[in-house]
């Protein structure tokens, strides 16, 4: 499994957003990005004016550090979306939206998008009633995603499903909050996608 080592604060830091790594606490105050918002390191508050590839780079690395997926998966999922018919920015952004540890975490069933991917992987996720253990598989229009049967109750569900309520589901997904469940009603459109992205740059940098 994917593993990123050292403070998920820095991440943010460095991209100067809040990409909202660490669940409850990104929306607290005590989120870094409100108390430190300069980037991590000796030479943090130094202003450096990007430009080319820096840009581009920046941009490539938000998103992958958004929906942590290491370099090789998102290489991976980069050229499947330019084999496809389409914007290949968009489809990328639209690919990686429909990744089941994604899902369940817009869902609410976890915390955070590492809360989720774990849940995924020890095998606590069913779609369509059958264990799915595989965190970049892509959902489909129709499939119904609820967590394993004895963890409906447990109480760092329901938290995380009451602060997902609270933020509002994405119009893509319908959710079943009293019966925990969730039905993908459609395939996320880019508008459905809110973080400031330029997957344009992306683009360019792949394709350089
Ligand atoms: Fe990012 Fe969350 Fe840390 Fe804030 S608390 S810097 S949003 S990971």
């Amino acid at each position: 499994m994917a593993k990123i080592r050292g403070s998920v604060c820095r991440l943010c830091r460095r991209e100067g957003l809040k990409l909202f790594l660490k669940g409850t606490r990104c929306y607290t105050e005590k989120c870094a990005i409100e108390r430190r918002n300069f980037a991590p390191g000796q030479h943090g508050k130094r202003r450096v004016k990007l430009q080319g590839y820096g840009v581009q780079l920046r941009e490539k690395q938000k998103v992958k550090r958004l929906y942590r997926v290491l370099e090789n998966q998102f290489r991976l999922a980069f050229q499947e979306a330019s084999r496809k018919k389409g914007v290949t920015g968009e489809l990328l952004l639209i690919n990686l939206e429909r990744r089941l540890d994604n899902v369940v975490y817009r869902l609410g069933f976890a915390a955070s998008r590492a809360q989720a991917r774990q849940l995924v992987a020890h095998g606590h996720v069913r779609v369509d009633g059958r264990k799915v253990d595989i965190p970049s598989y892509l959902v489909r229009p129709g499939q119904v995603i609820s967590p394993r049967s004895r963890l409906e109750k447990h109480d760092a569900l329901v938290a995380s499903l009451e602060q997902a309520r609270a933020r509002g589901f994405p119009q893509w997904l319908s959710v079943d909050t009293a019966a925990v469940r969730g039905t993908v009603s459609s395939l996320p459109r880019r508008e459905d996608i809110t973080m400031p992205i330029q997957e344009q740059l992306i683009v360019e940098l792949y394709s350089k």
